[in-house]
């Protein structure tokens, strides 16, 4: 039996998700573009899914534009600002997903814009005061593209804090929020916001489909040119399972939130408690017990000759866990966010992320193992 705690890397699809999709899979192979019955058929469930994303992230459906996921809707977004909002400066973290830092290198070495990274406070939050001195210091137009949750340390951002400096500035700012849409309630008719982006297989929904909101005030020009689906805004035939499963995904997460959000913060802070109490020299990343998801709990533990084949050993075990966001799993160089925010070369950093299907059961073995291993 394996135990999977990298639920930050990818979710398994629910089973109502599957039974939400299957339809769109078969009998209604329709192209949402064609005139007839069977195109109706997917026009309808794709506008369909827009309002109840619409709805449960409290924006209009016009709002919202289905993507192939949290990597396309930060391409989008953060070219846009550049190419279309007039953005020349761009403010960012270093510990953003790759998503976002190297389409923010991109732009640089393009000389489109030039970049300012904020500075970071010791456990690992972004820098209000550093921010505010970087909009300040320039009359350029500015993107600020900050994350709301980090997907390897699990730090929140006050994405309100951030939109109103926006606002105070006249700057624009993008949030990759694929972390905390379909684990946290939205309001976006109150955040001040740009963009977001949200990802359906963060949430059990399925892969390769995602969101992209771009607030009614804000207008871009397409970066994917073709036919003109999406109201022109990013061209190819509609994901329409895809987009059905999102939907549905989204919809499961939000009636569960109160009941998972309880249950998994639980387990994070259970895995704590075991790991002090059981492993000498543990420490955590970030702010594990402040303003950080209750899914994500990213666990030092002293550099030995043992521990740094820790996560081999451990999938040997059939534990899956991961040295950061998923193309750094396994053996590999190291993680950019651990060496932003922990300099500390002695210590080996473990990301285990939780979901409802866990159980204090699994953590026990993997804290028994854990102990047997290092
Ligand atoms: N941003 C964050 C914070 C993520 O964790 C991920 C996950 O892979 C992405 C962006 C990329 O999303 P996607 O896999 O949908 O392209």
């Amino acid at each position: 039996m394996r135990i999977y705690l990298d639920n930050a890397a990818t979710t398994s699809l629910d089973p109502e998700v599957l039974d939400a999709m299957m339809p769109y899979l078969t009998e209604h192979f329709g192209n949402p573009s064609s005139i007839y019955s069977y195109g109706r058929e997917a026009r309808l469930a794709v506008e369909q899914a827009r309002k109840t994303v619409a709805r449960i992230l409290h924006a209009h459906p016009a709002e919202i534009f289905f993507t192939s996921g949290g990597t396309e809707s930060s391409n989008t977004a953060i070219t846009a600002a550049v190419r279309d909002l007039g953005c020349k400066h761009i403010i960012t973290s270093a510990i953003e997903h790759h998503a976002t830092l190297h389409t923010v290198e991109y732009i640089d070495q393009q000389d489109e814009a030039r970049v300012s990274y904020v500075k970071l406070l010791p456990n690992g939050h972004v820098d209000l005061e550093d921010l505010e001195k970087l909009l300040a210091s320039t009359e350029e137009k500015t993107l600020v593209t900050l994350m709301h949750a980090n997907n390897e340390i699990g730090n929140l951002l006050d994405m309100d804090a951030v939109g109103r400096l926006c606002k105070l500035y006249n700057a624009i700012f993008h949030s990759d929020t694929v972390q905390t849409v379909g684990h946290y309630p939205f309001n976006l008719r109150n955040t001040p916001v740009h963009f977001i982006t949200g990802s359906g297989h963060k949430f059990h929904g399925p892969k390769g489909v995602g969101i992209l909101y771009i607030n009614e005030n804000v207008r871009i020009r397409p970066l994917v040119h073709g036919g003109g689906q999406e109201r022109n805004m990013r061209a190819g035939t509609e994901n329409v399972y895809g987009i059905v499963g999102f939907a549905k995904a989204l919809e499961l997460a939000d009636a569960r939130y109160e009941t998972d959000s309880r249950t998994i913060g639980a387990l994070k802070r259970y895995m704590q408690e075991q790991l002090l109490s059981k492993i000498a020299g543990v420490s955590f990343n970030g702010d594990a017990n402040g303003s950080s998801l209750y899914a994500v709990l990213n666990v030092s533990f002293p550099k030995t000759e043992k521990s740094e084949m820790l996560l081999f050993n451990l999938d040997i075990q059939h534990i899956c866990a991961s040295g950061g966001s998923a193309c750094t799993s396994g053996a590999d160089a190291g993680s950019h966010v651990i060496r932003a925010v922990n300099h500390n070369p002695n210590q080996i950093a473990v990301r285990f992320s939780f979901s409802r299907h866990n159980t204090r059961e699994e953590i026990d073995r993997v804290v028994e193992c854990l102990q047997s291993l290092l």
